[in-house]
Parts: structure tokens; C-alpha cells; sequence
């Protein structure tokens, strides 16, 4: 259920006046990640609302009204939606289009209704087009038709980027969005099936590990992606929602020289969970779209100093996390 962050634990910052963030999707991985960076550097003019979807259905316009009229929030940071890796993608492709239309629809109509000062939503890199030059920017999400396996979710959160603008053209809403790469972390979904791979994968190993069995990599192994790990999408977020005025999109990445295969990654998993087993590939399974090289060239421009977690050392906490929280993790 909803849990609020008090201001009064909350040091002091410059802010005149308390604002009331209310973050939609706040037990998932990156509603997750947020709150351990809320925690660690908290401001006294801050009151954080982390929802849960037990405390209404977003995709319900009266549900969401509901929240908006309890809360009253100035800020909101957008995170919920139906997620899910690359197989799941393939599996539901109307289920994402239509249920993540209804969501942006009723939380960005809210914002504006409940006159949200600003709203910040979530994108992602896998909505860019699938024929495309590289590396890919902000200004490219339209330039073409997204990759055919999750084209249901790649529309669905690319009409986010034309609502705020429309919003923001007909009524002058202060919405605009982030664009994270593939995320990871505590908290993930570690579905064997329908989770993204690194969590997918960490799963795999844990009991490849404990029946002494080989570790399938679904795929050749070959394609590439950029990853990010989930607390520092939360310093990241919490950096756009105090700082970041534009109604266009900011790409929240690695480097493109931090791009890693498939294959890298799985090495990456067995060695953080100490597996000693054969890993093997099952290559009548997808790569998906072979790369979506993105450029962060818009972040380091605002935050050149921004220090990534070393993705191996995020991939270890990550496996731990697994680990010691088995029984009460989501898979
Ligand atoms: P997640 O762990 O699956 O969390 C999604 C959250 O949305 C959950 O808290 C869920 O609530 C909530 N939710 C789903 N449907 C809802 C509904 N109808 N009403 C109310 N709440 C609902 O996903 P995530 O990875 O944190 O994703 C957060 C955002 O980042 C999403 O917008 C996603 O598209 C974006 N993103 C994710 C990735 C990635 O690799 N994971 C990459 C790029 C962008 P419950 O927990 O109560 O079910
Ligand atoms: P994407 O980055 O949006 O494509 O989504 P994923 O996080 O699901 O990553 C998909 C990539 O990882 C594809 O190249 C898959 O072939 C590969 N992969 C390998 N093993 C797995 C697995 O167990 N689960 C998932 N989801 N992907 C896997």
C-alpha cells in the first residue's frame, strides 16, 4: 500500500514552498530505486507519495481521480505502466498498447485537471525506431516504425512525448519525460518467463546453481544494450525532477562505449552468483532488435561529472539482493 516519506525527517533545501510529489508505480524497480535515493538525500520542503496499484487502478479515470483528489500533489513522477521483457513484449502486444494508453491518459489528464505544476514521465530506449542511424537522440522517437516485437508498448509510450506536448502547447503543463535505457536492480520482476533478461537471467543462474544444471541464455547472445541500474535512475530522476525544465525528452544512459552483448552480461551473472556450470544458448529464441545505441550526449551536457555505477559492481549488488530476498522477491 501508499507509503508516505514525511517532510519533517527531511533536512532543509532551498525550495520556498513544500511540494508534494506523488510518484505512480512506486513499489516497482524504479520507484524503488527513487525511494533509496529520496532516503539518502532528503529535503524538508519534499513530501514523497509512493502508490502502489492496491491504492487504485491508474488505468480507471475515476479510480485516478480518486488519488488525485486525496493526495493534491504539485509534482508527479510517472512510472507506472504494464512492463515486461522482450518475450513478454511479443506475447501481448495489444494488452501493452491498449492498458498503457488508458494509464498515460488518466494520470496525464489528472496533472492537468489537479494542476500539477510538473509531471515527468518514463519512455524508454526500445521505443526509438528500428531502422535508424547511430547513435539514436531525443529527437529521433518518430522517425520510423519502433522494432516489430514490442511495437503495442513502443506506441503507447511515444504518444506520451506528443501528450506533453500538446498539454503543454493548448494549456501550458509543465509535463516532459525521461528516456532510461534497460534497467535493473533490487526490487526487479524475476519472472522466468515475461522479466527483463538481467533479472530473467539472474533467476536462471540462482537455480542453474542450485540444481546443477547449465545456464540457458535465451537468444544468440549477440545483441547489444545499454543497462542501468535502478539507483542511479532514482539520483538521475530526482535530478530531472528538481532541475530539468524542458518539455523535451532527456535520454538517461551509460556512454556508448559502455554498451555490452548479451553474451558479456550472462558471463557477468554466473560470475557475481559464483556459478561454475556450462552456460548455453538457445538460439531458436529472439535477439529482439539487435541494438539501440543511444546517445547520451544531452546528459553529460547538464551533469558532466554524473558517475555511473560500474556495471559489474551493480550486477553483484543486484545477484545478492536476489539472493537474500528469494522468498519475498517478485518471479
Ligand atoms: P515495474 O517494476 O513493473 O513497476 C511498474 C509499477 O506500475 C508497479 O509499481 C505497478 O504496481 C504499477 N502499475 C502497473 N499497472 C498499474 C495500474 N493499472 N494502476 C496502478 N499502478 C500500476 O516496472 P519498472 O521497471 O519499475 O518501470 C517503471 C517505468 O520505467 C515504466 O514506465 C517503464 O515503462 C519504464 N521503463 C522501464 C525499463 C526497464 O528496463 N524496467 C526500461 C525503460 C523504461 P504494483 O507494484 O502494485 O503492481
Ligand atoms: P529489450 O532490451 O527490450 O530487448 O528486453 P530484454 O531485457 O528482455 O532483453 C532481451 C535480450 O536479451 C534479447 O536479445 C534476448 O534474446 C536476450 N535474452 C537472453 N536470455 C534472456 C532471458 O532469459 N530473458 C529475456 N527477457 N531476454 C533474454
Amino acid at each position: 500500500m501508499m507509503e508516505e516519506l514525511s517532510a519533517k525527517k527531511f533536512k532543509s533545501d532551498d525550495h520556498s514552498e513544500e511540494m508534494v510529489i506523488m510518484v505512480t508505480g512506486g513499489r516497482g524497480l524504479v520507484g524503488m530505486g527513487l525511494k533509496v535515493e529520496v532516503e539518502r538525500v532528503p529535503s524538508d520542503k519534499e513530501r514523497w507519495i509512493f502508490l502502489t496499484s492496491a491504492d487504485g487502478d491508474l488505468s480507471d479515470m475515476a479510480a485516478t481521480r480518486v488519488l488525485f483528489e486525496k493526495h493534491k500533489p504539485t509534482h508527479v513522477i510517472h512510472l507506472a505502466a504494464m512492463v515486461g521483457g522482450l518475450f513478454k513484449n511479443m506475447k501481448y502486444k495489444l494488452d501493452f498498447l491498449r492498458k498503457n494508453l488508458q494509464i498515460n491518459d488518466c494520470v496525464l489528464q489528472c496533472c492537468y485537471e489537479y494542476k500539477v505544476k510538473k509531471c515527468i514521465s518514463c519512455l524508454s530506449t526500445c521505443i526509438f525506431p528500428d531502422k535508424t542511424t547511430y547513435p539514436i537522440d531525443e529527437t529521433m522517437i518518430h522517425n520510423g516504425p519502433p522494432h516489430d516485437s514490442n511495437f503495442g508498448y513502443a506506441y503507447a509510450k511515444r504518444l506520451i512525448d506528443i501528450q506533453n506536448k500538446a498539454y503543454h502547447e493548448q494549456y501550458g503543463c509543465h509535463f516532459t519525460s525521461v528516456i532510461p535505457t534497460n534497467i535493473f536492480g533490487p526490487h526487479d520482476n524475476y519472472d522466468l518467463n515475461d522479466s527483463h533478461v538481467i533479472p530473467g537471467l539472474i533467476h536462471k543462474c540462482y537455480l542453474a546453481k542450485k540444481n546443477g544444471e547449465p545456464l540457458t541464455v535465451l537468444g544468440t547472445g549477440n545483441a547489444l544494450r545499454q543497462f542501468l541500474y535502478s539507483k542511479d535512475l532514482g539520483k538521475l530522476l530526482i535530478w530531472t525532477l528538481r532541475n530539468y525544465e524542458e518539455i523535451d525528452p532527456i535520454i538517461l544512459s551509460v556512454g556508448e562505449e559502455d554498451e555490452v552483448s548479451i553474451k558479456e552480461v550472462a558471463r557477468m551473472i554466473a560470475e557475481a552468483m559464483d556459478f561454475k556450470g556450462e552456460v548455453v544458448h538457445d538460439t531458436s529464441k529472439s535477439d529482439g532488435q539487435y541494438k539501440k545505441t543511444a546517445s547520451n550526449a544531452k546528459l553529460k551536457k547538464y551533469l558532466p561529472d554524473f558517475q555511473f555505477t560500474p556495471i559489474k559492481q551493480a550486477i553483484q549488488e543486484s545477484v545478492d539482493w536476489f539472493v537474500d530476498n528469494f522468498e519475498i522477491a517478485r518471479k
